[in-house]
């Protein structure tokens, strides 16, 4: 893999042979960055430095789970991804290669590339991770039964039953009821697949091929996105019903300087080819999450759930390593820190755990970059020094790229 990147390290009181382990590190890491940033977004500010050392503390995983790329509510992933700050999936069972396309000619195959990349996308927006099965979205259908006879239920129901033992998600939320409510055939199955998916998932002899890559996985509990569509007058229901949980989930947060309301807004403007657009507001904005399996929560949707360090072998203390790092972080100096989050780069590698130690991994990587100033895929100094230097013979005082923006944007080309 072709992989630059620019160190910008703004102050000089790294020493070399940190510097030099420093670049060593960044050399080992160039081959999990490709995924990294497939799933997060790149550059960060001060303050999103800041919620990522907190999200290195959280130790919770979240799945939500539709049908097609468009379904998913991103209220809620948002919500869980960046104000929960649980490690946070979607699992759409088809790439929505049997629906409409609004701004081109591709239908669907084309349409469904085009829809896979949308949702990713909108992961890196709300920082989630992306997952699929291999379910056709062959256009509308009318209901349960025709959609698992031509989707080969088997088949796809170990797919869920895969994603699930692989991203081992404490709670599962699904977007549609197992029935006639959901409005089409696929949004039924998928509430049908996950609730058989739930059961199956933690149970060794059910798909036992699997076994030899992931361990049997068993989430605490799965719910259902309800909302006025499916029951009316939801917000009256919830209060008389002990099996519907209401959660504000319209928060603010000061980190990023966005509401969720926002996030989501940006994630689901990413669907370009639906038509979706739109520009966010603030306030309240509540979600009813309706109990399917497992034990109702009463406040939160992680209610008994240890979603701290403490439920991993060997991890209380690391927990504290990284509590002690969010505190002494300076965001005026985020380098300041590199040299405590590489001591705890080393202690993870004690952690007890495969499964965190591969997410937490890929968090950590990440904000130890972007605490270094380390910008991935920035070739725009090298081919600005390279123009330059070739236009220098005919008196180019700056190459194109500078030339075009009418600034300099670098050194290089300020001293042409
Ligand atoms: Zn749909």
């Amino acid at each position: 893999m072709y992989f630059e990147f620019q160190l910008s390290v703004k102050h000089n009181f790294l020493p070399m042979h940190i510097l030099r382990g420093l670049l060593i590190f960044f050399l080992f890491i160039g081959s999990f960055w490709q995924g990294a940033i497939a799933q997060i977004p790149e550059k960060l500010s001060a303050g999103e430095i800041q919620l990522t050392l907190k999200k290195l503390n959280v130790v919770g995983s979240a799945l939500y789970l539709a049908a097609h790329p468009d379904d998913e509510n991103q209220m809620v992933i948002g919500y869980l991804s960046q104000e929960l700050l649980m490690n946070t999936g979607y699992l759409a069972l088809t790439r929505g290669d049997g629906g409409q396309n609004l701004v081109g000619p591709e239908i669907r195959e084309l349409l469904g590339v085009m829809r896979t990349e949308e949702l990713i996308q909108a992961r890196k927006v709300d920082g989630s991770h992306q997952f699929f099965t291999r379910a056709i979205d062959f256009g509308y259908s009318k209901t349960t039964d025709e959609t698992l006879k031509l989707w080969n239920k088997d088949k796809i129901l170990s797919d869920v039953v895969w994603v699930i033992r692989k991203f081992r998600p404490d709670v599962i939320i699904t977007r549609f009821p197992p029935d006639d409510r959901a409005g089409h055939g696929h949004h039924s199955t998928s509430a049908v697949l996950a609730a058989e998916a739930f059961e199956l998932a933690g149970d060794p002899n059910s798909y036992p091929e699997q076994l030899q890559y992931v361990k049997p996985w068993q989430p605490t509990r799965l719910m259902l996105n309800d909302t006025e569509w499916f029951t009316k007058d939801i917000a009256a229901e919830s209060k008389k019903n002990d099996s519907i949980l209401a959660v504000n989930v319209g928060e603010y947060n000061p980190l990023l300087g966005k509401s969720v309301n926002e996030i989501a807004a940006e994630s689901r403007s990413k669907h370009q080819s639906q038509g979706f657009g739109s520009t966010g507001s603030r306030g309240q904005n509540m979600e009813y999450f309706r109990l399917v399996k497992g034990s109702m929560p009463r406040k939160s949707l992680f209610d008994g759930i240890d979603t701290t360090w403490n439920r991993v072998e060997g991890g209380k203390a690391f927990g504290q390593m990284i509590r002690k790092a969010y505190e002494n972080f300076q965001p005026e100096n985020p380098s300041a820190i590199v040299p405590v989050l590489m001591q705890i780069s080393e202690a993870l590698k004690d952690v007890k755990d495969d499964y965190w130690q591969r997410v937490k991994r890929e968090e950590l990587n990440h904000v130890i970059a972007a605490c270094m100033g380390a910008v991935p895929g920035n070739t725009h100094r090298y081919q600005c020094a390279g123009q330059a230097k070739r236009r220098r013979g005919n008196r180019a005082r700056h190459c194109r790229v500078c030339l075009g923006s009418r600034r300099y944007h670098h050194p290089e080309c300020r001293s042409n």
